[in-house]
């Protein structure tokens, strides 16, 4: 284009003076330029040919040849060839770069103008000098808001200068940064999406990096600009490629660099450079860190072994070598856990000060009639399990027990004896479940297991069941927000009148203002914010209920001590015999089609489908409009004759509980669903389940969708569907198809994922950890040890050498609090 700007020109030159530099350091064999160096030559003919004249088809010319050529261009460009260039090269000429005059100034001239007097550790951000308008925003969606928070935004990783990787050492499927020119960069893909590809590389070698969605990025990456670009490559077609890596363009090296050796990478925003939280962040510590005071008990410190806290926080950012970040880290480690477990630990005691409960006998009649009703033996773990339990309630303080089992392993036997030990003992029993529906379903599980016979499914909310096998007739309400006026304020009246030896319903069921007289224990299934059924039951005076929380999705016990270092632990680990092994598979891309075949088989023979769409986000919105797409798409073109269901978040309680209905009911063969629902329904004759963006979820998902299917007698299969798995997402489905035992799994996850995402997720109800991750075992041993004498020592913080430590907590845990129920 005639009109290409001058600065646009020579940084094509500058770009191509780097390639011909990197072409006569390799012999002129034209491998500088992915698919040679015509392609550029071509590309950017516009700007090059003004200053060059018509070139040749390089690819086409002798090596000797090429020589010639080169120094000629050389010339032109006004740069002395060979050793000359390469100097020029790596230093742009002051034309190239003009926006490098209208830079901030740099942290290093910030430091030698007049410091800001006088900034608190808690003033608002905007008091720092380098926090503007513009970046003020952005950083408040990182949550920042003091100070403060800024000196403890910790970088998730350090860009090591002196261990850059050469393009020619790239492994593919590892983390690693590399530090490159930017050949090209170009716009590719869909008209309306538009994704950035660019040709990076290095004297060694080149490859290919592509930002899906991101069209800003080609303007971002300027060709001949240095960046580095970090990330885990994969090989495509037979090369790299790296897939939206992160990236950061060295405008100056010296920004980076004046932090030292090892630079900080920070959790950050779209919008947000490094360069610009780096700045601000080492404002935040230069001028705040020495407000910041060792609140750790002196005893503590010394027993653990632990960094002082300032020092900590200095080396945590800019670490003098990786032998110093170490130990840092492990000291602001040490405190997230230590924090955490002193909460835990003395949430226990007051949960267990705060009241009696009500000590039962386990030996009852009625609790031995039910057990010899079983059509079947309780499986050794649930034999033991159940001991664990009684052993418990038999004590007049309250039980605080969580049972683990995976899907199908039995809990709700092992639940329903315990409700019945209370009942037997003239007391009452509470069963709380995450959803209507689930609450609906453990209704009718109850009313079945307990008459010894079949039920029919219309049960109303209230249900006696008869005497026999029972020694005398139990009955059973069902509590819903959802009910009519009129019937639940008879079910409230039912429950205050002692009418009611078993209360089910969800959570409402406490929240609300329910009093259930004579409440001996409360069962909790798929609850993982144990403080909510504590906090809620404190209202009531005196007497405390055991409470017995149920989780499918087993997990480590390792992990169980962190989360639930409150709580005693019961795994029902082995399956009820007789089990077929659901058979699971990892179907590739291109055999979708297959995939469909076999559902549509299975349905011929009678069975029925569960279809998971792909998790696009975490909106119920977005979620329902792609599931509702999905739908249309499965039952007009890939089962047109079949009869199909839909189900999703958005969908009212009715409508939902009527589709459960008639896919239980056998008048649906397919029932397709957004992942964010819970499927909890009990469906015998559905013996597939195909997950469908299967790369998209994590082991214990995958785990908890394959155990909806496999609950009856026919061969069950789960299928794994994705279009375009990485290399981890394979692993997990591979990972998936071959393991088959939920505790060893949450094993693998937890080796898997690593440090991040186990602790501190939504699901746990675990305040964020910044620091601290689900692989510091040893430090979390440690913290728990250290938690557990000193509050032995003075179990109300009081002493003077803990006052400072007793400070911190206390706004602690306030914030735990909080989250945690
Ligand atoms: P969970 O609640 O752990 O998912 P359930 O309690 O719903 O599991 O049990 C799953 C199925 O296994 C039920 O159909 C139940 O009747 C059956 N079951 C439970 N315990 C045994 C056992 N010891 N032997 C045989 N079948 C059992
Ligand atoms: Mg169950």
């Amino acid at each position: 284009m005639a009109t290409s700007s001058t600065s646009n020109t020579s940084s094509k030159l500058e770009a191509l003076a780097k390639i011909l530099v990197q072409e006569r350091d390799k012999g002129w064999l034209d491998t500088t330029v992915m698919g040679g160096l015509d392609k550029f030559l071509t590309r950017w003919a516009d700007e090059l040919n003004v200053t060059l004249g018509e070139p040749p088809s390089y690819t086409e010319l002798s090596p000797d040849d090429r020589v010639k050529w080169a120094h000629v261009a050389m010339k032109k460009m006004g740069l002395a060839p060979a050793a000359g260039v390469a100097k020029s090269a790596s230093r742009p000429a002051p034309s190239a770069n003009p926006p490098a005059k209208k830079k901030p100034a740099s942290p290093r001239r910030a430091k030698a103008a007049a410091k800001p007097t006088s900034v608190g550790l808690d003033d608002d951000i905007m008091a720092l000098r380098s926090v503007t308008k513009r970046n003020e925003a952005r950083l408040r969606n990182l949550n920042m808001q003091t100070v403060r928070d800024l000196v403890f935004h910790f970088p998730h990783r350090h860009n090591d200068f002196a261990r850059l990787r050469k393009v020619a050492d790239i492994v593919p499927g590892e983390d690693q940064t590399v530090s490159v020119t930017v050949w090209e960069a170009s716009l590719t893909g869909h008209p309306k999406r538009k994704s950035t590809q660019a040709v990076l590389g290095d004297e060694t070698g080149n490859f290919r990096a592509i930002w899906f969605n991101q069209p800003y990025m080609a303007k971002t990456l300027a060709a001949g600009s240095q960046v580095l670009i970090s990330g885990r490559p994969e090989i495509y077609k037979g090369q790299i490629v790296f897939k939206s890596p992160e990236y950061e363009v060295l405008k100056d090296m010296e920004d980076l660099v004046h932090t030292g050796r090892l630079v900080p990478v920070y959790p950050s925003t779209v919008g947000l450079p490094q360069r610009t939280l780096r700045r601000v962040v080492k404002e935040a510590v230069d001028t705040c860190l020495g407000q910041v005071h060792e609140f750790m008990p002196k005893k503590v410190i010394a027993d653990a072994g632990l960094m002082g806290l300032t020092k900590a926080i200095t080396q945590m950012h800019y670490p003098d070598s990786q032998s110093e970040l170490s130990p840092a880290r492990r000291r602001l480690a040490f405190d997230e856990l230590f924090m955490l477990q002193l909460a835990v630990i003395s949430r226990r005691q007051s949960w267990q000060e705060a009241g009696r409960a009500i000590a039962l006998e386990a030996d009852t009649d009625g609790l031995k009639a039910f057990l010899g009703s079983l059509p079947y033996e309780l499986t050794g773990a649930q034999d033991r399990v159940l001991g664990e339990i009684l052993g418990d309630i038999t004590k007049d303080w309250p039980m605080s027990r969580l049972l683990q089992g995976d899907v199908g392993s039995g809990k709700t036997v092992v639940a329903t004896a315990a409700l019945l030990a209370a009942v037997f003992n003239g007391k009452r029993g509470a069963l709380m479940a995450p959803t209507e529906i689930l609450a609906e379903q453990h209704l009718f599980t109850l009313t079945k297991l307990l008459s010894g016979s079949a039920v029919s499914d219309d049960i109303q909310n209230f249900v006696t069941v008869p005497a026999n096998p029972l020694p005398r007739p139990v009955t059973i309400g069902l509590l819903l927000g959802s009910l009519r006026k009129k019937d639940k304020e008879q079910m409230h009246q039912r429950i205050a009148d002692g009418e009611v030896d078993i209360v089910i319903g969800t959570q409402a069921l406490i929240q609300d203002t329910v009093v259930i007289p004579n409440l001996a224990l409360i069962v909790v299934d798929e609850q993982h914010r144990f403080g909510v059924i504590q906090r809620a039951s404190l209202r009531e005076k005196g007497v405390r209920p055991h409470v017995l929380a149920m989780s499918a999705t087993p997990i480590p016990r390792s992990l169980a001590l962190t989360l639930y270092g409150d709580l005693d632990v019961s795994a029902i680990d082995e399956m009820p015999p007789g089990r077929l092994k659901i058979r699971t598979k990892w179907v590739e891309p291109e055999k979708r089609t297959t995939a469909y075949g076999f559902i549509r088989k299975q349905v011929e023979e009678g069975r029925q489908a569960f279809i998971v769409c792909p998790l696009i986000e975490e909106s119920e919105v977005v979620q329902a409009r792609a599931a509702t797409v999905e739908f249309q798409r499965l039952s007009t073109i890939v089962f047109p004759d079949l009869r199909l269901g839909l189900l999703h978040g958005r969908m009212r309680m009715a409508e939902k509980a009527e589709i459960m209905n008639s896919f239980k009911a056998g008048e649906l063969d397919i029932l397709v669903s957004t992942p964010v629902i819970e499927v909890g329904i009990d469906v015998p004759n559905a013996t597939v389940m195909l997950v469908d963006g299967g790369d998209r979820f994590g082991l214990s998902q995958l785990h908890q969708f394959r155990g909806r299917v496999g609950r009856g007698e026919h061969q069950s299969y789960c299928l794994l569907l994705s279009d375009s798995p990485g290399a981890d997402a394979r692993e997990r489905m591979k990972i998936v198809e071959r393991v088959s035992d939920g505790f060893q799994l949450a094993e693998e996850d937890l080796r898997l994922r690593g440090p991040g995402d186990y602790l501190g997720t939504r699901q746990s109800g675990l305040p964020d950890m910044k620091v601290a991750s689900i692989m510091d075992q040893d430090i979390l041993s440690v913290a728990r040890h250290e938690a557990i004498k000193l509050l032995e020592s003075d179990p109300d913080l009081q002493l003077q050498e803990n006052r400072a430590l007793s400070e911190v907590f206390d706004v602690y845990y306030e914030g735990v609090s909080a989250e945690m129920s």
